[in-house]
């Protein structure tokens, strides 16, 4: 079954950037993956309409996970259109409580906050109609996809594959704001890693991200650990003493060390490009980061 797939890039509030919906068409009707901040209703409604997506013909309300800058029109929208809201069961607690936090185990606080900042209040509360879970089938509803438990980002994030096109609905575990990279936001990194090795098991071609630009999964991987590199681990580089040595004192749990992170197969790689840059007098890991 073809389909298409149509990016509607929202503004979320206070110039906090972007967050995507995708809509898509098959011969079946239209499924909405993420639904936006309750900010940006008027401007979903209008692109929403102007692809032909109408009360009536709007199946399935998809969502990746249960952070309100994605589920916040989620009610509105299944009660205009008559579409029933599915997501994973791991994250139905944030919409059906309004906390972000909920199922979460780091920053609670200001994730308790955060349903004034997205306008998520008590008319965006909801009970997902359908629970997606591993391997669940949305063949009844037209949508020929599996649902991806991909844990990370939070407890019930999901992707969505539809294998016939490689296609994933990625949601908030990647980001292609930039480069195409990991959301730089995980409650649990290393399950997150766990997740991003069992996506290598299928064969996607383009991911569509929570957030940014669609991108090729294969440019994802190159840059995948590179993006730990970056951000957390450069000190450690110069020396495989100190890599281990940190390696030993982290502790799983915490998001602190992208050394805990990295598997043996992965050092062996940041090796490689070390005595690559110390032969070449250059930066082979920025170079490929911008290539
Ligand atoms: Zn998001």
């Amino acid at each position: 079954m073809t389909h298409e797939i149509y990016r509607i890039n929202l503004p979320l509030p206070l110039r906090m950037g972007r967050v995507n919906c995708y809509l898509l068409q098959n011969q079946s009707g239209y499924f909405l993956f993420d639904t936006g901040g309750k900010n940006n209703r008027v401007e979903l409604l209008e692109a929403l309409e102007q692809h032909g997506c109408k009360p009536g013909n709007l199946i399935l309300i998809v969502l990746t996970h249960g952070d309100f800058d994605h589920i916040a029109n989620a009610a509105y929208l299944r009660n205009l259109y008559g579409a029933k809201i599915a997501m994973h069961p791991d994250d139905a607690g944030m919409a059906e409580h309004g906390d972000m936090s909920w199922n979460r185990e780091h920053g609670k606080l200001p994730l308790k906050l955060s349903g004034l900042l997205f306008g998520f209040g008590k008319g965006e509360k909801f009970t997902p109609d359908l629970t997606l879970e591993e391997g669940a089938d949305l063949s009844e509803y037209g949508l020929d996809a599996q649902v991806i438990p991909i844990p990370g980002h939070s407890q019930g994030s999901i992707g969505i594959f539809l294998g016939e096109s490689g296609d994933l609905i990625g949601g908030d575990m990647f980001d292609g704001s930039q480069d195409p990279a990991l959301n730089s936001i995980m409650d649990k990194p290393n399950v997150a890693k766990q997740s991003i090795d069992k996506l290598k098991g299928y064969p996607i071609n383009t991911v569509y991200p929570g957030h940014g630009r669609p991108f090729q999964f294969a440019r994802f991987l190159e840059n995948y650990f590179l993006f730990w590199v970056r951000h957390q681990t450069v000190l450690c580089l110069s020396n495989s003493e100190n890599v281990r040595k940190i390696r030993k004192s982290s502790t799983d749990d915490r998001p602190v060390s992208a050394i805990s992170f990295l598997t043996e197969d992965d050092l062996v790689h940041l090796g490689r490009c070390l005595s690559f840059n110390s032969l070449h007098h250059q930066t082979p890991l920025e170079v490929r980061h911008r290539g």
